[in-house]
């Protein structure tokens, strides 16, 4: 790999970055403004829509003080006490009952009212309260209301927002995005697995009002911090920080073109997680062995209708192509708990993580199972392909795909339509695969052991919710021992194991994996070259 690819490269991973904040606030608050004649229900809306602001800016503040310091979370504090002013109140209150005005209009009209008069005060602290009432008022009316703002990035932001699904990740371009600040998700939200992927650092546990859009900040990923409107020493004190940062990951080069092999021998396959054609492009870059997980949820997200075989077939084969030879392993549709998609129609559920997810959509919804088979068996004309099913919990499950896979194929001979042969394999992320994985290792060319869900389900800890993250252990002993059996069970019968969780991107984890006996790590594009040296050094 030449000198200068790869100082061009995004090799140079970022922990840190500067630049202008986009607050993005996903509710629309264009409010309807409509008489009522039940004032009492009206009046009774606004103050349940009251209370609820007032809770969630008081989460606001505790989360922002505790992650970003008394001072970033002081501006909650002035919301709050807005919403519990009498003045404001009472106008709001006058414009329900009196003028028969629904809650959005009333809360309206007592903003704006409010708004202009701290406005034309010269003097700079009341009219940074004129903007604290802008942001209290668009807070109650989307609880209010209740639609969707369209995100429209067109220039390269520090992206903030309460919580980012990865659809609307997925949506922006890489270029646009020097960070992201989100109030909820969690280390280990699909969200957050895939900006690392991409590359993007990420303070979670922090709210920013709108009003902060185009303010300078600072993000350190590393500490979990954002500062807004950095004086220059700060600015200063970060700028160092990503050259050193930039400079360290240039040392990593070296690992480039080597062997990853441990000192005392012990070969492992060091290979990359990618979710879309840019990255395959980012893992040879940086050295991947091959592809050891494609999310091709890729696929799903950010559209109204349901891919066709074509387009799966499309945009795999690109893949296979862009990997130069490498072995590519595509994982089906792993939709449903966090990750919804607008053509599944999915419903919402109490308790998705435990619902109506990855292969269990694929086996209710054989066309949509059947096509993305189709589209991956006819990439496989192109290159070396290996299939992988996630979230197994029965032989029964792997016996049914048996079949649906035979159907794909005859199909394809039906049609005369060139296609590969493909290694298959199932995702050990479910305490139940463990325990069967002697009879699964049996059915299948390999698995690979999703740590993020075994660790969720293992420890009954949900990797969105961060009121728990302090149980969520992915080096929980019952953890460790699953991998362990894991691993003996695939190798007993002759079939290799991946770890492809982020704890395969955890140094930490390293030792401990390869002497479990795991045979290849699979890793975010920006972790490789970490995780290489780190088992050279073994
Ligand atoms: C996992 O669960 O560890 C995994 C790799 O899959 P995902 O994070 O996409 O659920
Ligand atoms: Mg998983």
């Amino acid at each position: 790999m030449g000198e200068d690819i790869v100082k061009d490269s995004r090799i140079e991973f970022p922990s840190y970055s500067i630049g202008r904040l986009y607050v993005y606030e996903r509710k629309s608050y264009r409010p309807p403004h409509i008489r009522v004649n039940d004032t009492d229900a009206e009046l009774e809306r606004y103050e349940k829509v009251r209370r609820d602001a007032v809770d969630s800016l008081s989460v606001a503040y505790e989360r922002t003080n505790e992650r970003a310091g008394a001072q970033n979370a002081e501006i909650f504090k002035a919301q709050i006490m807005i919403l519990k002013d009498e003045e404001y109140n009472a106008r709001v209150i006058k414009n329900i009952l009196n003028d028969g005005k629904n809650a959005e209009w009333a809360v309206s009209e007592a903003s704006r009212y409010f708004y202009e008069l701290f406005n034309s005060i010269d003097d700079e602290n009341v009219r940074a309260k004129a903007m604290d009432i802008k942001d209290v008022t668009n807070k109650l009316i989307r609880l209010l209301t209740g639609t969707d703002n369209a995100l429209d990035i067109r220039e390269p932001v520090i992206l903030a927002s309460a919580y980012l699904s990865p659809s609307e990740l997925i949506q922006i371009k890489r270029e646009m995005l020097k960070g992201i600040v989100m109030l909820e998700g969690s280390q280990y939200s699909h969200v957050v697995i895939l900006a690392k992927t991409l590359g993007i650092p990420v303070v979670l546990g922090v709210y920013m009002p709108d009003s902060l859009t185009g303010h300078e900040a600072v993000i350190d990923g590393v500490n979990g911090q954002v500062f807004v409107d950095p004086d220059t020493e700060l600015k200063e004190k970060y700028e160092r920080l990503i050259d050193e940062e930039a400079r360290e990951n240039s040392l990593l080069k070296k690992y480039i073109g080597v062997d990853t092999v441990t000192s005392y021998g012990k070969k492992v396959s060091l290979l990359a997680n990618i979710a879309g054609i840019d990255d395959v492009r980012y893992a040879v870059e940086c050295d991947s062995e091959g592809i050891g997980l494609t999310r091709t949820e890729f696929m799903f997200l950010d559209r109204n209708t349901l891919p066709l075989e074509k387009e799966h077939f499309e945009a795999y084969r690109d893949i296979v192509l862009a990997s130069g030879g490498r072995n590519v392993t595509f994982r089906t549709l792993d939709l449903g708990a966090d990750k919804s998609s607008a053509p599944l129609h999915l419903k919402a559920e109490e308790n998705p993580a435990l619902g109506r997810r990855a292969i269990r959509i694929c086996l209710d919804r054989k066309d949509v199972f059947l096509s993305q088979i189709k589209g991956i068996l006819r990439a496989a004309a192109f290159g070396d392909v290996s299939i992988l099913y996630p979230m197994i919990t029965s032989a029964d499950e792997v016996v049914k795909i048996g079949g649906i896979m035979k159907e794909a194929v005859n199909e394809l001979d039906a049609e005369g339509v060139a296609y590969g042969t493909v290694k298959q394999g199932i995702m050990i992320e479910t305490p139940a695969a463990v325990f069967i994985s002697d009879i699964l290792a049996k059915m299948v060319d390999f698995f690979s052991i999703g740590t993020n869900d075994l660790t969720q389900y293992t420890l009954a800890v949900d990797r969105q919710n961060r009121e728990v993250a302090k149980y969520y252990d992915p080096m929980h002993e019952a953890v460790m021992r699953m991998i362990r059996m894991t691993v003996e069970n695939a190798h007993k019968a002759g079939i290799t194991v991946t770890v492809c969780g982020e704890l395969a991107s955890d140094l930490s984890a390293t030792k401990r994996l390869i002497d479990m006996g795991v045979d290849a790590l699979s890793v975010s594009p920006g972790d490789l070259l970490k995780i290489r040296k780190a088992i050279c050094e073994l």
